[in-house]
């Protein structure tokens, strides 16, 4: 059996807890900080984990840890990171410390994301960001100084006291920073949020979708290339996200952490979101065995999401025995109306087809 070629590993902790967010956290402690990266240590080693190409540690924030904890999250990891070509970790700036960042440098970390979100110091304060934009700056840069130029920085589009204007303005912050990456996310208000006890409504479509032209017209200017839903990249074939892409094309991932998701072989599954249980080794909570119907619906939905992968129609018909032939008048219409490409038996989504993309899927499943 092939071995997934791709880690992710979830910290679940933070320092402070941002009033939008619905992800797997914890307001960090440093006495379940401890327990957890043993526990985490022992799932890793129930996998029989060969050699990696990508591995991505996200979160809650990985760099909330202090630093002799970061130090031995990345020791742990370090078994598993020599060959990875890409090993990227998520960051928020204030904690991004130059100790910290020499760690990374250390372990060979090689790409960071950092969760910025903007930077404007309203729009921050609204949603319980602990962070400014001076943090932003003195991060990326003290990173640029250690030689991990791979930066992605996320943002979120439709947060309170937040325009256009000052979208604008977030860009030109950025890309004035040098970073290579950008991921957007439109704001989802989630039950139980601070936001949406506050009555924070989401934009309204048409709303959402000038922020988007926005931000890709923007970027585009700047040689950033669109090349999934949420995400940009500098347009010189190194700064994409290699860990990304092996998701959006399907590919099979170890999942380890509190809450996190993987798949291996033919099953999905989800970790406990439960601290207690995932420090007793109660790792898995809910596994998922595909059907060829359920493996070929993931690649339909996952596949489109990025232009540099495209749905290969002989490939669909031997994996799935699926032929997207039969459903060529509908296919044809979307190429019609600019909604997707075809090239040398190839599917891809345009920007106008990754704008509707649950429609197109709903079409082709
Ligand atoms: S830092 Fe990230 S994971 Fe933590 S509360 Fe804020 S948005 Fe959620």
């Amino acid at each position: 059996m092939n071995r997934p070629h791709s880690l992710y590993i979830h910290i679940p902790f933070c320092h402070k807890l941002c009033d939008y967010c619905d992800f797997t956290k914890l307001q960090y402690f440093r006495k379940f900080a401890i327990p957890y990266l043993d526990a985490l240590e022992k799932e890793l080693k129930q996998y029989d984990i060969g050699m990696l190409q990508t591995i991505y540690v996200g979160g809650g924030t990985p760099t909330a840890l202090d630093d002799d904890l970061f130090e031995k999250l990345l020791k742990i990891i370090h078994r598993y990171s020599i060959g990875a070509y890409e090993y990227t970790i998520e960051a928020n700036p204030e904690s991004l410390s130059e100790s910290k960042i020499k760690l990374l440098k250390k372990y060979g970390v090689n790409r960071v994301s950092i969760g910025v979100q903007s930077t404007d110091e309203k729009v921050l304060k609204a949603i319980n960001r602990e962070h400014n934009y001076e943090d932003v700056k003195t991060a990326i840069r003290l990173l640029q100084q250690y030689g991990i130029d791979n930066i992605n920085v996320d943002l979120i589009l439709g947060l309170p006291h937040s325009s256009k204007s000052l979208l604008i303005k977030d860009l030109d912050n950025l890309t004035s920073l040098g970073i290579r990456h950008i991921s957007c996310y439109a704001l989802t208000i989630h039950p139980h949020t601070v936001l949406y006890n506050q009555g924070y409504k989401e934009l309204e479509g048409d709303e959402m979708r000038e922020l988007y032209d926005t931000v890709n017209n923007y970027l585009a200017k700047k040689d950033f290339d669109h090349y999934e839903v949420s995400n940009w990249a500098k347009n010189d074939g190194v700064s994409y996200s290699a860990h990304n892409i092996n998701y959006w094309a399907n590919m099979e991932y170890y999942g380890c952490g509190l809450g996190a998701a993987g798949y291996i072989g033919d099953v999905r599954y989800k970790n406990t979101i439960n601290l207690d249980k995932y420090l007793k080794g109660e790792y898995v909570e809910e596994k998922e065995t595909l059907t060829i119907k359920d493996k070929y619906t993931y690649e339909i939905m996952l596949r489109l999401r990025c232009n540099k992968l495209g749905l290969n129609i002989q490939s669909i018909k031997e994996k799935y025995g699926v032929n997207l032939y039969d459903k060529w008048e509908t296919i044809k219409e979307l190429i019609n109306e600019g909604y997707l490409v075809q090239h040398q038996g190839e599917i891809y989504p345009t920007y106008e087809g990754m704008m509707i993309l649950d429609q197109i899927i709903l079409k082709l499943i």
